[in-house]
């Protein structure tokens, strides 16, 4: 049988994720029964990666898990830290006594040991939404949140009967070359080579593409599908075959970023910081050998050295460490998958780097794309010509995904109430909110239950009902307090004994730097 030929075009992170996950999962004998593949990846070398994006989901977690990479080593190999929460900054101010302070707030990732707390944090909401005087706090509620206040890493000693869930930093330009390594020895081709030809078959299927190598030789390469990781270029899906973007611009106004990084932290946090500026919001990302810093703007609000200057302050930095300036197009392509061409990564869209959904987005898509592949005998049949019902529906279900995890970040910008800037004023102000949006911000508004209206919309594969508890009570999304407040509430926080019991559970584990410093394989790990 002859073998079916996956070429991608881009060796960043998305290009490398898609290998291994494609690779992998062809090894399996009974796949190599089906047909065998050959996969080749091809980059430009002198075009370069991104080289940001520097903070994961959990689900980066199961992606070393099903490549049977232990944590002991690709972090060392990529700097890495492990990340249990995400610390919002100033996205929010209140007023006391007449005073507008700054307020912040956690978004932890959910893990197991939840179920304890959860009811009592859905249940406080919704006293809070009544106009009861309740403790509201994420961070108090979730166990990653007191991991991330302590800067606890959260690996499970052996003893402990609970899984936690985690993301991690990494290094986002060794973080690719550690999974180039392993792509080659699972057989994936590589091949240096700038292309600056793409070939079609009169059915609009691309046929090959050849470029020059760093010989300076001609190349051609064909393949039975491409699969463009080929990074804001988009050089297949979009300048080739021509597919449409869509923007989302007019709900997410930040199109520029601008990078510097500093010194590593003495005490390695758990956690992404995002603080809110004048114009977009600068992250803070705990590494092993450095602490990456950007500020995520919006260029038609401030210009790229405004946004410098203030990120410097911000930094307390002087100007002798240089910057790097990056253009960011947020939306998302009409189709990912047309033709014989599947896009990945920042080819198919981006959405800002807020919830570091990115490399998230990327493990997703190819994974649905394996099981779409395999399940409708593609690789058999090899009729990519005309759309396939299956295709269609991986199409539906990856735009949904981007959307959903849109309004997410929307909801971020709409319901701030900072006072200092046009942009935030501005946010506020647009109306463009997709329905799904506004029904569960109606729901909210209207006490009703949040939970079933996730479910309803089915939308806790994406961001699910804890998340957007964190958020809404994060941002204080509640009336005013009654007055005089009604007596004998009952508080779920301060009646019941979550904080001796994540207290109690916190003894258990070392702090991230302690960990990291004595070296992960002399702990034994159960996660
Ligand atoms: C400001 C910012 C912050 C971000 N933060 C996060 C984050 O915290 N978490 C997260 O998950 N993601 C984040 N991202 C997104 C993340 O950087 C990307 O999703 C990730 O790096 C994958 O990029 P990529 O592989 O799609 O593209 P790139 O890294 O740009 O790679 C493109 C590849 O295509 C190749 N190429 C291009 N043209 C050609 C050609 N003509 N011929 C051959 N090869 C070609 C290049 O050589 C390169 O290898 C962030 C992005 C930005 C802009």
């Amino acid at each position: 049988m002859t073998p079916f030929r996956f070429v991608i075009v881009g060796g960043g992170t998305a290009g490398w994720m898609t290998a291994l996950l494609l690779a992998k999962r062809m090894a399996d004998p009974a796949m190599n029964q089906i047909r065998p593949v050959h996969i080749t990846l091809l980059e430009a070398p002198d075009i370069g990666i991104i080289g940001v994006g520097e903070g994961s989901t959990p689900s980066l977690k199961r992606f070393f898990h099903q490549l049977n990479i232990p944590d002991s080593e690709w972090m060392p190999a990529c700097q890495a830290t492990y990340k249990t929460n995400i610390r919002f900054c100033h996205w929010t101010e209140a007023d006391h006594d007449g005073v507008r302070q700054a307020q912040q707030y956690s978004h932890p990732f959910l893990t197991q040991l939840d179920v304890h707390s959860e009811q009592a944090f859905y249940s406080n909401c919704f006293k809070r939404r009544c106009g009861l005087a309740v403790t509201t706090d994420p961070a108090k509620f979730l166990f990653n949140g007191w991991l991330a206040e302590r800067g606890l890493a959260p690996l499970t000693p052996v003893h402990f009967p609970f899984r936690l869930e985690y993301g991690y930093h990494f290094d986002s330009g060794l973080l690719g070359q550690f999974l180039r390594q392993k792509a080659q020895a699972l057989g994936v081709h590589y091949q240096a080579l700038t292309i600056n030809q793409v070939e079609q078959w009169p059915n609009g299927c691309i046929r090959a593409v050849a470029g020059l190598n760093t010989s300076q030789q001609l190349l051609r390469i064909d393949a039975d599908f491409f699969i463009d990781c080929s990074g804001f270029q988009a050089m297949l899906l979009q300048k080739t075959l021509q597919v449409p973007f869509q923007s989302f611009q007019n709900s997410l106004f930040n199109d520029a970023a601008v990078v510097l990084p500093t010194a590593a932290l003495p005490d390695l946090p758990v956690e992404t910081k995002a603080t809110a500026l004048s114009n977009g919001w600068a992250w803070q990302i705990p590494l092993r050998h450095r602490t990456g810093n950007g500020y995520v703007y919006s260029s038609a609000f401030t210009s790229p050295e405004a946004a410098e200057r203030e990120l410097r302050r911000h930094l307390r930095l002087s100007d002798d460490i240089q910057a790097r300036h990056l253009q960011m197009r947020v939306g998302q392509v009409s189709q990912h998958w047309h033709k014989n061409c599947l896009a990945v990564g920042l080819a198919q869209g981006f959405i800002e780097p807020l919830e570091a959904t990115a490399l998230h987005l990327v493990q997703t898509t190819v994974e649905s794309f394996i099981d779409c592949l395999v399940s409708h005998q593609y690789l058999q049949q090899a009729d990519f010509a005309n759309q396939q019902p299956a295709q269609q529906r991986f199409n539906t279900e990856v735009s949904n995904r981007f959307e959903r995890v849109r309004d997410y970040i929307v909801a971020h910008y709409k319901l701030n109430n900072r006072q200092d800037s046009d942009y935030w004023r501005q946010n506020r102000a647009q109306q463009q909110l997709s329905e799904s949006l506004l029904q569960l911000l109606d729901v909210w508004y209207r006490r009703g239950n949040l939970a079933q209206e996730i479910e309803r919309q089915q939308l806790d594969s994406h961001f699910g009902n804890t998340s957007w508890h964190c958020l809404l009570a994060g941002y204080q999304v509640f009336p005013p307090l009654l007055t005089p407040p009604p007596a004998g509430i009952r508080d779920a926080y301060l009646d019941g004994q979550l904080a001796e019991l994540f207290a109690g559970c916190c003894l258990n584990f070392p702090t991230q730097s302690a960990l990291l410093s004595t070296g992960y394989h002399q702990r034994t790990i159960i996660n």
